[in-house]
């Protein structure tokens, strides 16, 4: 049997001219080669295009459109979430400091000491508010940074959600 050059057989079936058609029917050797040929061909088009395609924005929006998920029950939650951390972060204030009315005090006395600090004339009450205020500061920003944590994973969908299958 005299069997045509692959490349020639894949040009043929590539330009669909039918030239080789009668041959591949009756030779099972070419058409296992072409179409050993086709799939690698396939794969290459696929590594050499890595990009995401073109729609794939507007199917991920589809998608995440479709989820049934209504914004005023996120909404609720980061409220609640941000409530909460307000009052965690009183809590560790009254904790801290005693009752709730010295926190006007506390502050007044602060400004007092970096006032009095800055005058030179008692170092040693700027010195104990530093030292007691810097881990009710750390505390706080903890709060903070823990509730933005919390926001965010309200605000953001799961990344099941954002699964899109080609
Ligand atoms: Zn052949």
């Amino acid at each position: 049997m005299d069997c045509p050059e692959l490349e020639a057989l894949a040009l043929a079936h590539q330009e669909g001219t039918g030239e080789y058609a009668e041959h591949l029917a009756s030779c099972p050797d070419c058409a296992g080669l072409l179409e050993e040929h086709r799939q690698l061909e396939k794969d290459l088009f696929r590594l050499a295009d890595p990009q995401p395609p073109a729609d794939l924005v507007a199917r991920v929006m589809e998608r995440v459109a479709a989820e049934p998920l209504p914004a005023r029950v996120e909404w609720r939650v980061g409220l609640s979430i941000v409530v909460a951390t307000l009052m965690a972060a009183v809590l560790s204030f009254v904790a801290t400091r005693g009752p709730i009315g010295l926190l006007g005090a506390s502050a007044a006395r602060a400004l007092l000491g970096w006032k009095t600090a800055l005058w030179g004339l008692n170092n040693a009450v700027q010195l104990a508010w530093s030292t007691t205020a810097a881990p009710l500061t750390l505390s706080l920003c903890l709060l903070l940074f823990l509730s933005l944590v919390g926001l965010r994973r309200v605000a953001t969908p799961r990344p099941a959600q954002l699964e899109v299958h080609p």
